[in-house]
């Protein structure tokens, strides 16, 4: 006899799990497929979360529906998993140039700032701090491994690659499970996906980063320049990252090595060891938009994907949104919606 669930979701990357915990959440049953230790994303990302991006002092898409409820949300959800993956952490921007500093001064006074962050001229030992810090505000950071790992142990899944080609569209079934709705969250694997990947411009987004040994820098808090520096904990830190787009390759290069040590060495000022350097593929989009919504022909069947370098910020009010839209017909938003490409 078939196994009934309102919603089949291949991929378990954070896309797929908060989906998942939504719908559990309104008493729909969700199975995830996901092939296991196969995530070239969630589990490489930094986790970071910052409303204020780029040299230009961005305050980030909608950060002001994402970011207010962050932290509750997060803390809700490791309430339910038992597990701790989510931290409130103190970020702070270190203005890199005398043209950056102009920027931020033209900008300072606008009221945008005002709940994401604060001008200081401040000192930081062991970095070079000499054009002024910005203190980023609500801020945070999620630590993707223990994330998965709670997802994995807690929630109901299927740990094998999900075949396409077995699928029964008509009968809306997959080998021994039928479904109301299937969703599709493979991240950059979406490239090869037969229903979608004619419909879904997910442009694969290769990330490089580095680990390094650094002693004498005060580590109760993220450090954003050219590169971010993140601390792991006795002397150990995360450098990131770089962006490359369209490159699928799961091997770091030499090249991107020396890109990201050039631009640290800008912003540091003690000597340093690199202990490791790895890599991991985004799913970003041609407008830097989410992708999500209907197939166009195919009933009940639905992607979410294109997070970029945003994720951890941006899924949880999303989720919600794309549960809305299919359970209620509560329609997306046209930037978010993937029908603005065909
Ligand atoms: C170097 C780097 C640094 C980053 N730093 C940050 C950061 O600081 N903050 C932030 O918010 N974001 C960051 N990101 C981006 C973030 O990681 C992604 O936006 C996010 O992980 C995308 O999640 P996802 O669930 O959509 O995709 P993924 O994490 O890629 O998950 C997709 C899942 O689907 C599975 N899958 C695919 N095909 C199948 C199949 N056929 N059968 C079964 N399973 C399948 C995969 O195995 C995978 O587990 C970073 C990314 C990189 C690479």
């Amino acid at each position: 006899m078939a196994k009934e669930v309102d919603y089949l979701i291949v991929g378990g990357g954070v896309t797929g799990r908060l989906l998942q915990i939504e719908l559990m959440q309104r008493g729909l049953k969700a199975l995830v497929f996901d092939k296991l230790d196969k995530n070239h994303s969630t589990q490489v990302a930094a986790g970071l979360v910052n409303p204020v991006v780029g040299k230009f002092f961005t305050v980030g898409w909608r950060a002001e529906e994402f970011f207010p409820s962050l932290a509750q949300y997060y803390r809700a959800i490791e309430h339910k998993l038992n597990a701790s993956f989510f931290k409130e952490k103190p970020m702070k921007r270190i203005i890199a140039n005398a043209g950056e500093q102009n920027i931020w001064l033209s900008k300072a006074h606008l009221s945008k700032y005002v709940d994401f962050c604060s001008f200081k001229q401040e000192k930081i030992k062991g970095l070079n701090t000499d054009w002024g810090v910005l203190q980023i505000l609500q801020s945070g950071e999620m630590n993707t491994h223990s994330f998965l790992e709670a997802c994995n142990a807690n929630l109901p899944s299927i740990f094998e690659s999900f075949d396409a080609s077995q699928l029964d569209i008509e009968q809306k079934k997959y080998h021994m499970f039928s479904y109301r709705n299937i969703i599709f969250c493979e991240g950059y694997e979406s490239i090869n996906n037969p229903f979608f990947k004619d419909y879904l411009s997910v442009i694969p987004t290769k990330g490089e980063l580095l680990e390094i040994c650094a002693e004498g820098i005060p580590d109760d808090c993220i450090y954003l320049g050219a590169v971010f520096l993140q601390p792991k904990g006795k002397n150990r830190w995360t450098v990131g990252a770089t962006y490359e787009k369209n490159q699928t390759s799961l091997e770091p290069t030499d090249m991107m090595k020396s890109d990201l040590e050039t631009k640290l060495n800008k912003l540091i000022r003690v000597p340093y060891s690199i202990t490791k350097h790895y890599c991991g593929i985004r799913p970003a989009s041609i407008d830097r938009k989410p992708l999500m919504g209907k197939h166009p022909t195919i009933d009940s069947m639905y992607t979410m994907n294109g997070m970029g370098s945003k994720a951890i910020s941006m899924v949880p009010l999303l989720a919600q949104e794309m549960v809305n839209y299919m359970e209620h017909h509560i329609p997306l938003s046209e930037e978010i919606n993937l029908n603005r490409f065909f």
